[in-house]
């Protein structure tokens, strides 16, 4: 199983990204006797083996189901065991795009980190490229380069540096002999890039542009990294900032004019209606009061005689409020 082709059937230990929801993929390398625990039931690994990546399997109890994806850098991206920030998909897309990497593309990448944005480059540059990436944290590095072996990334070449320190310089991984990297693109994601800079001459390609994107989340940082990038030979350089906004669609009522003056005309009439009918209720419970204390009706009675004529008059309001969205009697 790579990250850099697409393969059709799961087999026992390829990485399946198990779907579970949107926000919920789970990382599975295939091995029998084990099993994926979901709250949507439990599934056995070896019910996976031999099915096309993409299918639905459900746990066996009926009850609950999860679909078997093929590993890409956007689904990795999102399912990576965390050891460090990382780089996530919108900006990743950005950066490779504004850096022009494509197929065959020789790309410096720093610190490595949890990988995420390594397995984007190693996608986009393909086997004809190459990307050589820096860690140097031992942990982090030799955890990367372990998940880089087991996912295919044939053209990633790692290396156990601190590029602040000890700069760039390359070797190859068989014969340990030094060799010219003779990148088109470079990306550092560390903390003080502007040390790392000064290293990058050496390896960078002479005979074509080369590109630079320094990612730092604050101000005071790019302004160092800009005096660095200046100092050292670089031009037109550029400050963008990428901020994420969520869309929402919502039912909106479309209001017209010829709507909102037929709406006010109704308005009008009802009220017009309601004081009459208020007079008209006074009146009618004027009457009605007089009439029952002639008649001996006691008190404790006619009282809640009134109460029920109150209640349902509001009764009648709200559901005329219901009917309108708000209160047509109140000014
Ligand atoms: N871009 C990565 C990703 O998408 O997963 C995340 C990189 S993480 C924010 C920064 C990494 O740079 C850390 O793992 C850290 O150990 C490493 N680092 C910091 N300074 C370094 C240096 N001087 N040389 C090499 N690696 C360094």
């Amino acid at each position: 199983m790579s990250f850099l082709e697409h393969k059709t059937i799961i087999k026992e230990g390829d990485l399946v990204l198990a779907f579970i929801g949107r926000d919920n993929l789970k990382p599975i390398y295939v091995t029998p006797g084990q099993a994926v625990n979901t709250r949507y039931g439990t599934f056995a690994h070896e019910s996976m083996i031999g099915l096309p990546y993409g299918s639905q399997i459900t746990s066996g109890k009926g009850y609950g189901f999860i679909y078997l994806l093929h590993p890409t850098p956007e689904l990795w991206t999102i399912s990576l065991p965390h050891r460090t920030q990382i780089v996530y998909t919108p900006d990743s897309s950005y950066i490779i795009q504004r850096l022009n990497v494509i197929s065959g593309s020789k790309v410096i990448e720093s610190g490595t980190g949890s990988g995420s944005f390594t397995h984007a480059f190693a996608r986009t540059c393909g086997s004809k490229g190459k990307v050589f990436s820096y860690e140097f944290h031992e942990p982090r590095y030799l955890q990367a380069k372990n998940e880089f072996e087991g996912h295919g990334l044939t053209n990633v070449h790692l290396t156990h540096r601190d590029v602040c320190a000890n700069g760039f310089d390359v070797k190859d991984l068989q014969t340990d002999e030094p060799f010219y990297a003779d990148v088109d693109a470079v990306f550092l994601d560390l903390p003080s890039p502007w040390e790392a800079i000064p290293h990058l001459q050496s390896v960078i390609a002479k005979d074509r542009a080369v590109g630079i994107c320094c990612f730092s989340p604050c101000i005071e940082q790019v302004t160092k990294t800009i005096e660095a990038l200046q100092k050292h030979g670089w031009i037109d350089i550029e400050m963008t900032e990428i901020a994420g906004k969520k869309w929402d669609s919502r039912k909106e009522m479309i209001r017209e004019v010829d709507d909102a003056v037929e709406r006010l005309k109704d308005i009008q009439k009802r009220q017009a209606e309601g004081i009459e009918k208020k007079k008209a209720w006074i009146e009618m419970n004027k009457k009605q009061k007089e009439k029952d204390v002639a008649n001996g009706v006691p008190l404790d009675e006619r009282k809640r005689a009134a109460q029920e004529h109150i209640a349902e008059n509001k009764r009648k309001k709200q559901q005329t409020e219901r009917d309108y969205g708000f209160n047509p009697w109140v000014n």
